[in-house]
């Protein structure tokens, strides 16, 4: 998508602060950190909110959740614990549409979110 800027990052057109990628995800840390660990890890294909995830992208998806695992042991906050996060629409506070999977740790986290 021409005017998607997570696309841009994965294009290298935008700079990202990139801490893991393969074939298929991508991580980078979040511009405006909420906690000391704030990543997001998002698909290379561009996918625009979680209504649109297709049955045939589940692995891909999974994929999404097996890099944040990753992310959280090399941040270690794997033990004490961390928050993953995908809002879906405005009515939930998406605001850049490619779904992102946020990963939030190294502080103490409350509930419910707001
Ligand atoms: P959401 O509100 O769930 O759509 O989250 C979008 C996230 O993307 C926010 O936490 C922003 O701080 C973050 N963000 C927006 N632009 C960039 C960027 N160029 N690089 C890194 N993070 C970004």
């Amino acid at each position: 998508m021409t005017d998607c800027i997570f696309c841009k990052i994965i294009a290298g057109e935008i700079p990202g602060d990139i801490i893991y990628q393969d074939d298929d995800v991508l991580a980078f840390r979040d511009l405006n950190p909420q906690a000391p660990t704030h990543a997001l890890v998002i698909p290379k294909k561009h996918i625009s909110t979680i209504n649109d995830i297709q049955s045939d992208d589940a692995e891909l998806v999974g994929k999404m959740f097996l890099a944040a695992q990753k992310i959280a042991k090399d941040d270690g906050i794997a033990e004490p614990g961390y928050r993953t996060v995908m809002n879906c629409n405005s009515g939930a506070g998406q605001t850049v549409f490619h779904i992102h999977l946020h990963v939030l740790g190294g502080r103490a986290m409350s509930w419910p979110p707001g």
